[in-house]
């Protein structure tokens, strides 16, 4: 899942503030926490008080998009919605909002949230945590389903380095715990330690270069027998 985190209000005020209809649109994908309709109705409250509160009507009307990284959806749901509107606030992550402004190039989109990661959810806590920086050259069969690119703060790829003590990491105050010795335990526990030993070469960065693109169409033309 993608996880975002609100933006303060006053900074959706600043971008809202020379607009008076505006259409806030939440993502039922996978957003986390989520941002669907009930979000975007909480945040029309909150943007229409906080623009009384400076002397602004502000008019918000709410609605979702199941997918706001697909074009085709969001101009299927949303075209019809904004007609008469001058400004798009979007609760989805980076990609959303950017997929809304391709669509209505017309219309300024302005993000709600701000993306911090992809990450996996620990439902008993309430905590989510990063788990993958889409390197494009998965590492996890070979180093027990750990990712070092992610969870050891130097993305090493042979590690630990010397700055790992009782199995946590120097780098955020020995709070974390080290990659490697993660790594080490897994492969060890599945009697694979040579892995943990085989040398790994610097990774060719050229293939997380941003940005980055793929053809689905060619693709799949690609794989039919
Ligand atoms: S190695 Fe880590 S960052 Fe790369 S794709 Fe796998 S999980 Fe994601
Ligand atoms: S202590 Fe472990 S997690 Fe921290 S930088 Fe070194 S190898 Fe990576």
């Amino acid at each position: 899942m993608i996880v975002t985190k609100e933006k303060p209000l006053e900074e959706i005020l600043g971008f809202l503030m020379p607009h008076k209809r505006i259409l806030i649109v939440g993502c039922d994908g996978c957003t986390q926490p989520p941002r669907g309709v009930r979000e975007a109705k909480t945040y029309a409250m909150l943007v229409e008080m906080g623009g009384k509160l400076k002397n602004r009507e502000i008019q918000c009307r709410t609605t979702t998009v199941a997918k706001q990284c697909d074009n085709n959806l969001c101009a299927t749901t949303l075209t019809s919605q904004v007609k008469d509107i001058e400004a798009i606030l979007s609760l989805a992550c980076g990609v959303g909002v950017q997929t809304l402004s391709e669509v209505f190039p017309d219309i300024p989109v302005y993000p709600g949230q701000n993306t911090i990661f992809i990450g996996s959810q620990e439902r008993e806590s309430g905590t989510l945590y990063e788990k993958c920086k889409a390197c494009g050259d998965c590492l996890l069969a070979e180093t027990g389903g750990v990712c070092p690119i992610t969870r050891c703060a130097k993305q090493l790829l042979n590690g630990p380095c010397g700055g790992q003590a009782k199995g946590k990491c120097e780098v955020g105050g020995w709070k974390n715990d080290c990659a490697w010795i993660l790594i080490y335990n897994r492969l060890k526990d599945k009697g694979r330690l040579s892995e943990f030993t085989k040398f790994r070469e610097q990774r060719d960065f050229r293939i997380s270069q941003s940005p980055r693109e793929i053809n689905e169409t060619e693709e799949k033309t690609e794989e039919t027998p």
